[in-house]
């Protein structure tokens, strides 16, 4: 079968929720994939920041087969013998506490949304049902109806209302703004540290330390989602770290996996995270032995092959050399590690030709609101292949 005869299948008996390039991939390794005609392309999406690890890791490659051959699911309600030293790894790693497995980014915010709603009630004394939960303009938090219920972009919430009471939203990067809309009810402030689907929006310096100090002097959680900034996206463990600070929690997911299995997880401390008692949330599949033992090798080889330094020093190279090019188009490129967005003029006509360019030049980039050309290769990439993709980089920034 050829591209057209899988685009059709699919057009065919698909929903149509998503709007793909016309690339059909068969393979992957590291930086790499590969379509059905045999094209060999830069993947610099990777899976919006799952595949970190780069494709087909080898040695997770080699962990998923061994973990299936013995046992991939018990639910919870027995225990297996993988979870536990899954948690035991990502306190030693992350510092925090405790954790909370679950599946997808979207289920990891909902428990960490219930976490907060239950702190605020049992904790903080806020009167039944009246706690609030404050987000950003332009977030990405999933796709849940509660998550779409705070998001400020039409097409995610148009038809699927009624909606979740409970949350406000405030203009992003705006720390006064955020410090205003607190009040005796507020439960927690839940934000991404950089704004990646609102189209790698970076908040002004200091704004995350500023959200610490409001949460402190409100008695207010502060919880950083950081499914798609965490683990080296942007040249740290987490994000938040550029800035010194500590959320109450931490929400990861994508990358946990290396792109092998949804695996996601709310990081927090003992007094936080104790607050869930046995049958309040759960999941059938979240914290199972397979996901696990997945999620150990793929945070293992994050620190081992050095993902995160590779991060942060090919990020800066990367974002000094595309800021160099010379093109009528692009009005600003900005990121942190290798989380990088080149925002296009009006006049570019739209990201989308460039992302079509960019394919036919073999390398895969996704447009993220209209006019943003996100590159957030695997953080496995290299300086040679780098500076293999940016000749052609500047080559499709200066077309017509
Ligand atoms: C991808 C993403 C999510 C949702 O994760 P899913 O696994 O798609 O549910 C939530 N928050 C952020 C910041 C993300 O990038």
């Amino acid at each position: 079968m050829k591209t057209q005869d899988y685009i059709r299948l699919e057009e065919d008996f698909g929903a149509h929720n998503y709007h793909p390039l016309d690339v059909v991939l068969s393979r992957g390794e590291g930086v790499w994939v590969f379509d059905v005609e045999g094209n060999k392309y830069l993947d610099c999406l990777s899976a919006y920041s799952a595949v970190n690890q780069g494709h087909v890791h080898p040695k997770i490659l080699q962990t998923l087969i061994e973990q299936a051959g013995k046992i991939t699911l018990t639910s919870r309600a027995f225990r297996n013998d993988q979870l536990p030293l899954l948690y035991r790894q990502l306190s030693e790693i992350t510092g925090y506490e405790m954790s909370l497995p679950m599946n997808s980014g979207a289920e990891a915010v909902e428990t960490a949304l219930k976490l907060a709603r239950k702190w605020a009630y049992q904790v903080k004394g806020v009167q039944k049902y009246l706690a609030e939960i404050i987000v950003c303009d332009g977030n990405f938090h999933g796709r849940t109806i509660s998550i779409v219920t705070f998001s400020s972009e039409d097409l995610y919430k148009d038809d699927f209302g009624p909606f979740t009471p409970g949350f406000k939203s405030v203009p992003y990067g705006d720390a006064a703004a955020m410090e205003a809309a607190v009040t005796p009810n507020t439960a927690a402030i839940l934000v991404e540290p950089i704004q990646g689907e609102g189209g790698v929006l970076m908040p002004p310096d200091g704004y995350l330390k500023e959200l610490r100090q409001i949460a402190d002097r409100h008695n207010v959680l502060l919880i950083f989602d950081e499914i798609q900034t965490g683990l080296g996206r942007t040249g740290k463990l987490f994000a938040q770290e550029h800035e010194g600070v500590r959320g109450d929690m931490t929400i990861i997911g994508k990358a946990l996996s290396g792109g092998f299995y949804p695996v996601s997880a709310v990081l927090a401390d003992k007094e936080l995270m104790g607050l869930f008692t046995p049958g309040e949330h759960g999941s059938t599949f979240g914290g199972n032995p397979l996901g696990a033992a997945i999620a150990s090798t793929a945070l293992k080889v994050l620190v081992e092959e050095k993902l995160i330094e590779n991060s942060a020093e090919l990020g800066e190279y990367f974002i000094e050399q595309l800021a160099e090019i010379p093109s009528p188009h692009v009005k600003e490129v900005r990121g942190r590690g290798l989380l990088i967005g080149v925002e296009l003029k009006e006049s570019a006509g739209g990201a989308r030709r460039f992302c079509e360019a960019l394919q036919e030049r073999g390398i895969l980039c996704k447009e993220t609101h209209q006019t943003v050309i996100r590159f957030a290769p695997p953080l496995v990439i290299n300086k040679e292949t780098l500076d293999w993709a940016l000749p052609h980089i500047r080559e499709v920034l200066n077309m017509a």
